[in-house]
């Protein structure tokens, strides 16, 4: 049993990281840099040891006669997405839980990661022990596929504050003062995370919310290790707190109002990184199965990646629901893509994410599906991009990702049509290449956990 679990998972990493070739030239696709800048049609570029090293039309970008060819022609090119806010670790099928937190698990659901096309996760701090950081460093270290992991450790909240239900017991700090804050942050950098999560929330009146002050100590201290803080937030006050406390980015949206003139503006003079958060809220609006639910592409994605049964409990929740109940989700809903919308139209930072890996809301779907929604939010499909690969690499300090041009990393979708057109066309992954090595998606695909 176990010389084959470690067979399987041997087999797993080799698929995935493959053999580099030396170097490669890409022609003919439209190329879609990621940065906002206009796609380029028929382009060419050049992939050295993992890296793009030259980006321009086709018939301009050279290569030596024995460097391989990949043609590319129809095929549109993008980055790999970058989703900041994830949960790896707590679905295996139909079971939710603390018990599910396994090396077995969290990599399935890099993996389904990166069948979807996201390149890139940050989990949002809700890891138990030393699992997700020592996982981080094997990928680092070229002998781990899937989606590439980053890690907020043990994120931070006020008594009775952080994430409630029972599969995340246990795991936040409960702080109450400025010295167990600080300490707390020294601890988690002194672990080497890649950010510094914090809960500012009273959970329906279940506990105090963080106050300014220790949010603010937290962003101070962060600073000091150049790690970014990322803060859950729910009501509109705690918003305006955050931003004036200069945390650098806000895990969700306002959820119970639409956010005022005043708040809008320190988000954008503060910088403040935004994940709409969308798809979690959405889903539980409808009482019949929603159209984007059969829309085929996704539909084919699903039944890859997913059981019979988790499709049909996850179609199980467009179900009757108590009137309260749906005017309560609806009216929360309305504020989170009235927030996207003023906050788009304002400038400001928004990124992907999309608290991924919440009971059947999972890996890879449930971007796809947050794409679609900051769409309906009236970001254009370029926004969506630009929101989805470079500025999500901005906001988590990937200096060499989001972008395709040289110097970059070649991490990158090889699309069956164009995502300007129509942002649900980043469903329609013909190819993904990590680093220049082009992903087994059929060995991916059989390798998952269903
Ligand atoms: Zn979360």
């Amino acid at each position: 049993m176990i010389r084959s679990a470690l067979k399987i998972g041997l087999a797993m990493a080799l698929a995935l990281a493959g053999v580099q070739a030396a170097a490669q030239l890409y022609e003919g696709a439209r190329l879609i840099p990621g940065d906002g800048g206009g796609a380029i049609e028929s382009s060419a570029f050049l992939v050295e040891r993992g890296a793009i090293t030259r980006l321009g039309k086709k018939g301009e970008v050279t290569a030596p006669a024995d460097v391989p060819r990949v043609d590319l022609t129809g095929k549109t090119v993008m980055p790999t997405l970058i989703s900041t806010h994830v949960h790896p670790g707590f679905q295996k099928g139909l079971s939710y839980g603390a018990g599910n937190y396994t090396r077995e698990v969290i990599l399935n659901d890099l993996n389904l990661a990166l069948y979807y096309g996201v390149g890139v996760v940050m989990s949002q701090g809700i890891e138990r022990g030393d699992l997700a950081l020592h996982m981080r460093d094997e990928q680092a270290a070229g002998k781990l596929g899937g989606a590439r992991l980053l890690v907020a450790g043990r994120g931070i909240g006020a008594p009775n504050a952080g994430p409630g239900a029972m599969a995340y017991k246990g795991i936040a700090y409960e702080v109450s003062t400025e010295e167990q804050i600080r300490q707390a942050v020294r601890e988690q950098a002194a672990r080497k995370v890649n950010a510094i999560k914090i809960w500012v929330d009273d959970r329906g009146g279940r506990a105090p919310s963080l106050s300014p002050e220790l949010s603010a100590a937290a962003a101070d201290e962060a600073k000091k290790h150049n790690l970014r803080v990322s803060a859950h937030v729910y009501y509109h006050r705690d918003a305006v707190g955050l931003a004036a406390a200069k945390v650098d980015s806000f895990a969700h949206l306002v959820r119970d109002a639409v956010m005022d003139e005043p708040l809008l503006v320190a988000v954008i003079r503060n910088r403040v990184f935004v994940m709409p958060n969308m798809g979690g809220g959405e889903r539980n609006t409808h009482h019949t199965p929603p159209g984007w639910w059969s829309e085929p592409y996704l539909v084919g994605l699903l039944r890859d990646t997913a059981s019979p049964e988790v499709i049909e409990r996850m179609k199980g929740l467009f179900a009757p629901r108590d009137a309260k109940v749906m005017e309560t989700v609806s009216r929360i809903y309305k504020n989170v893509h009235q927030n996207t919308r003023r906050l788009n139209e304002a400038g400001a930072r928004i990124i992907l994410g999309c608290d991924t890996g919440l009971p059947d809301h999972l890996f890879g779907y449930a971007e796809q599906r947050e794409l679609e929604l900051m769409a309906s939010a009236g970001m254009t499909t370029m926004e969506i991009i630009v929101a989805a690969t470079s500025r999500g690499a901005e906001y988590l300090q990937l200096a060499d990702s989001g972008v395709l041009a040289p110097g970059k990393r070649a991490d990158f979708l090889v699309l069956d049509a164009n995502p300007l057109d129509d942002i649900r066309n980043t469903r329609r992954i013909a190819r993904t290449f990590i680093k220049g090595v082009e992903i087994d998606r059929a060995a991916l695909k059989a390798s998952l956990l269903k």
